[in-house]
């Protein structure tokens, strides 16, 4: 029998989201808040709901890509919340990436009624979402993460059950401070090498080959064509954007606050991304910070 699927929130990764589960035979009911990106599920097949309530009813999953915390936790909580009246049959999972103590609430509210959640934050930006090669990282009961393979093998290539709610934020918050430390650090390199002479791609080759190497090297270069197709190549269009970094990495300082680590290395990391996105970066790729580099100069 077709599975029926609930998509609430159709921004730049709900939207592709919901159009692979379309064009994997789900029976997907939509709702957004913005008309014209219901209307643009509706072409492609999706049932268009007049609420996200309308859209919850008698689903097998139901689906959140939402900005922030208040988002999913208005969803979700409280008298008006949909996990009031939910049906307990339905598999919930919430892939946006928010703060790791909303995720916990949302999570123990659910379990209160009996209902499987999930959250399921993602990495891998707008191409992953549209090619269905996502990466999920859940936090949940195990029993939920395995009933909920169904769809997230749709959207995905890769899902990990990171451990008990909140879970999954924890593991994107960490996944994202590296990420942004190793950005800063490989910018920092190049631009090292390059004043001293060096050309920039030269040096990447020979940092590939050593111990340097990491992911924003391997396929990310923040330095202007050095790579064909890397939005450093493209003018810095995103991407990833510096305003997601920042974003992303004000939640793992709330995750490192609460566990009371040391993360000096996180720290200078958001205060060098805050520096460029209140520059004026804001909505370009986040390996254009190289250009604090390159300016200094
Ligand atoms: P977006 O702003 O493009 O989309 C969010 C959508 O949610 C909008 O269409 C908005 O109208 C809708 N919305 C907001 N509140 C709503 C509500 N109460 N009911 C229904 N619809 C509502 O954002 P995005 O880029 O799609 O990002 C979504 C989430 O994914 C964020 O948490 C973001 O941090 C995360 N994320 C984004 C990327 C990326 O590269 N864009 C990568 C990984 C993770």
């Amino acid at each position: 029998m077709q599975q029926r699927v609930a998509f609430i929130g159709l921004g730049n990764m709900g939207g592709p989201m919901a159009a692979n589960l379309l064009a994997a035979d789900f029976a997907v009911t939509v709702f957004d808040l913005a008309q014209e990106a219901c209307a643009m599920l509706a072409e492609q097949g999706a049932t268009v709901a007049t609420s996200a309530l309308d859209a919850a009813q008698s689903v097998d999953f139901l689906i959140s890509m939402l900005p922030a915390g208040k988002h999913v936790a208005g969803l979700y909580l409280g008298d008006d919340g949909l996990l009031a009246t939910l049906d307990t049959n339905t598999t919930v999972l919430d892939c946006s990436t928010i703060d790791a103590e909303t995720a916990r609430e949302v999570g123990e509210a659910a379990a209160a009624r009996g209902i499987g959640f999930l959250d399921a934050p993602v990495s891998g930006g707008v191409a992953a979402a549209q090619a269905g090669t996502l990466a999920f990282m859940c936090g949940g009961d195990a029993g939920v993460f395995h009933k909920a393979q169904a769809v997230l093998d749709v959207m995905g290539r890769a899902s990990f059950h990171a451990g008990p709610a909140g879970a999954g934020q924890v593991a994107k918050a960490c996944n994202n401070m590296l990420l942004a430390v190793h950005m800063l650090g490989t910018c920092e390199a190049l631009a090292m090498g390059e004043r001293h002479g060096l050309d920039p791609a030269r040096l990447s080759e020979i940092m590939l080959a050593s111990s340097g190497r990491n992911w924003s090297l391997e396929v990310y270069n923040p330095w202007p064509d050095v790579m064909e197709g890397s939005p450093a190549s493209k003018g810095y269009q995103p991407g990833f954007m510096v305003d997601l970094m920042a974003k992303d990495l004000g939640l793992a300082m709330d995750v490192a606050q609460t566990a009371g680590i040391d993360n000096r290395m996180g720290q200078l990391a958001q205060t060098l991304y805050s520096e460029h996105q209140s520059a004026g970066n804001g909505s370009r790729d986040f390996s254009s910070v190289l250009e604090r580099y390159r300016s200094d100069s």
